[in-house]
């Protein structure tokens, strides 16, 4: 079960560090096509850009742009569990 993360914690008081990590699409949500990478043999993953960031996000916001078909993995992610908390300290949040 999951724990309530304390209110210093919160998406707001970082730059969608987890929308940098590699996103693998292993169920059809809806995703737009372009902000697809077609891996020939391998599972498709949400494309980055070049400096990391997932295509899909807003950069004005720092917000999904598609939040409503995002992926899976996405969607399972967690504020203030541990893959969170260490993707904060990796760029110093
Ligand atoms: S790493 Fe955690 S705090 Fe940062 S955007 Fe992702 S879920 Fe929110
Ligand atoms: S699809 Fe949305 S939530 Fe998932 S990594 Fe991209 S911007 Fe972040």
């Amino acid at each position: 079960m999951s724990q309530v993360p304390p209110a210093s914690l919160s998406c707001s008081t970082c730059e969608a560090c987890c929308c940098r990590l590699e996103v693998l699409l292993i169920t059809d949500t809806g995703v737009p096509s372009q902000y697809i990478k077609k891996n020939p043999h391998e599972i498709s993953t949400m494309l980055r850009l070049a400096d990391g960031w997932c295509a899909a996000l807003d950069r004005n916001t720092m917000r999904c742009s598609i939040y409503e078909v995002r992926p899976l993995i996405c969607r399972e992610f967690e504020l203030g569990e541990a893959d969170c908390r260490s993707e904060r300290a990796k760029f110093g949040y």
